[in-house]
């Protein structure tokens, strides 16, 4: 494998998959032409061409430097008029980085709500006052849910104010471990992890039942708690569930500040939704972006991989992005994620929400709470699931589909006309789709 071909398995782990398999998978690097300089790589056509210059040439400018030493300048160039095009990709000027930070994993880019706002408060101060408030922080909560992004706000703050920061994942923390002990090189291992102001370790839950990294792990922990530098950890569980962990790793964990990350509220998708087009250049309506907020049930990470495919399809297929051709591109993404979700949950959830009996939906009661009731559950089955009209009807105990479709009808007016109604039907949905 070529020098550049590592850099771009390095980024893989660092992006979605989607993005990696539609824009970096289809980058070629060229060994032969490229110098200690100059990493020349080559795109397959415009569009990929300047995605990866927008949002990954400094990122791969980066990772040449962190992992091999190398200032070079990227140039991407079309693949068929390599020979006679060529693209120079102007390089912002940023201040040298020891660590492996994305730049763009700030304060300012993190959008906070209830779902995550002791964590958030907990690095900010952290980053404020290192080594002194609390130490070890450990973050945890489910996958995409920003704890990599906050850890790293935190370094980049740091790392900007001259500290030493390194940030690592528990993966590469023992593959450094495996290659120094290979080498009979541990001393300079430990110099290194040792030296730092602030060690950021992501997804510590890899620790599990590897004993011998969590004897190297807790003496390095040990010695930069010793000299009050700052810990941060994440982890997707809270230490004490993290089976096959040593207890003394545990209480060690426990002793600073755990905080937690819930899945984000819808106010706060749609707060990031908006920060990401502001980031990504993408013009969404409103009405577009609060669909994409209830598509996505939890992980944040799913958010770019959605904007992405937008950009690439309207690019492809020249039309503008608009609401249906929004639902149409994300009608898998929406099965998939759905996929469990059934009419009784959705009923059970529209009852509770209301107040009423699963049971009270599903008779054949006439009173205005419980019509009101009805037509909102029949409306989410048929929005949430893939049942068809007669299936509705029948689950409901109504006579035929014509009154499925009438209560569909007298729903989507209101949603219309009534913009209350509608937000409600906004957050029944987001309460449904991320309970499930
Ligand atoms: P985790 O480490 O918890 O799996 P990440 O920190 O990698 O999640 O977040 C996944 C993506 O979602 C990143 O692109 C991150 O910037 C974004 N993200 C997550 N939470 C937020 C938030 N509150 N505001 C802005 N972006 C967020
Ligand atoms: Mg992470």
């Amino acid at each position: 494998m070529n020098i550049g071909e590592k850099i771009l398995l390095l980024l893989k782990e660092e992006i979605s998959e989607i993005e990696y398999s539609r824009y970096i998978k289809h980058l070629i690097y060229d060994a032969k032409k490229s110098t200690a300089d100059t990493a020349i790589f080559y795109a397959p056509n415009n569009l990929v061409l300047n995605w990866i210059k927008n949002r990954y040439a400094s990122k791969i400018k980066h990772l040449f430097e962190v992992h091999h030493s190398l200032h070079v300048n990227v140039n991407i160039t079309l693949k068929n008029q390599a020979e006679n095009k060529k693209i120079e990709i102007k390089q912002e000027q940023k201040p040298q980085q020891h660590s492996l930070l994305n730049p763009s994993h700030t304060f300012e880019n993190f959008m906070v709500g209830g779902s995550n706002q002791f964590a958030y408060a907990t690095i900010k101060s952290v980053s404020e006052k290192p080594g002194i408030l609390y130490n070890p922080v450990f973050i945890y909560g489910g996958v995409g849910l920003g704890k990599t992004h906050l850890m790293q706000a935190a370094g980049n703050v740091l790392q900007n104010q001259g500290k030493i920061v390194i940030y690592t994942t528990v993966e590469q923390f023992l593959n450094d471990f495996i290659r120094h002990v290979r080498n009979k090189t541990m001393e300079r291992f430990q110099e290194k992890y040792r030296k730092c102001d602030v060690l950021l370790i992501d997804d510590i839950q890899f620790l599990s039942n590897k004993e011998g990294i969590q004897e190297e792990f807790f003496h390095t922990f040990e010695a930069l708690k010793g000299i009050g530098k700052q810990i941060i950890l994440t982890a997707d569980k809270h230490p004490k569930k993290i089976a096959g962990l040593e207890k003394r790793l545990q209480s060690r964990f426990e002793h600073g500040l755990v905080a937690d990350i819930q899945p984000p509220e819808l106010e706060t998708k749609i707060a990031i939704i908006e920060n990401k087009c502001k980031i990504n250049k993408v013009t969404l309506t409103r009405d577009i972006i609060h669909y994409i907020a209830t598509v996505i049930e939890s992980n944040v990470r799913e958010i770019e991989g959605i904007l992405s495919k937008l950009h690439a399809y309207s690019q492809l297929m020249h039309v503008d992005i608009d609401l249906q051709f929004t639902k149409n591109v994300l009608k898998d993404q929406l099965q998939e994620n759905r996929a469990n979700l059934t009419l009784d949950i959705i009923t059970q959830n529209v009852a509770k929400d209301l107040n009423i009996k699963p049971s009270e939906i599903r008779s054949k009661g006439r009173s205005k709470n419980l019509v009101y009731a009805r037509r909102i559950a029949i409306y989410l089955c048929r929005e949430l699931t893939q049942n068809t009209m007669p299936q509705l009807a029948q689950y409901f105990g109504m006579q035929d589909h014509t009154a499925i479709s009438h209560t569909l009808k007298k729903i989507n007016e209101l949603i219309q006309n009534d913009e209350d109604f509608k937000v409600k039907i906004e957050e029944l949905t987001n309460k449904i789709t991320s309970s499930s």
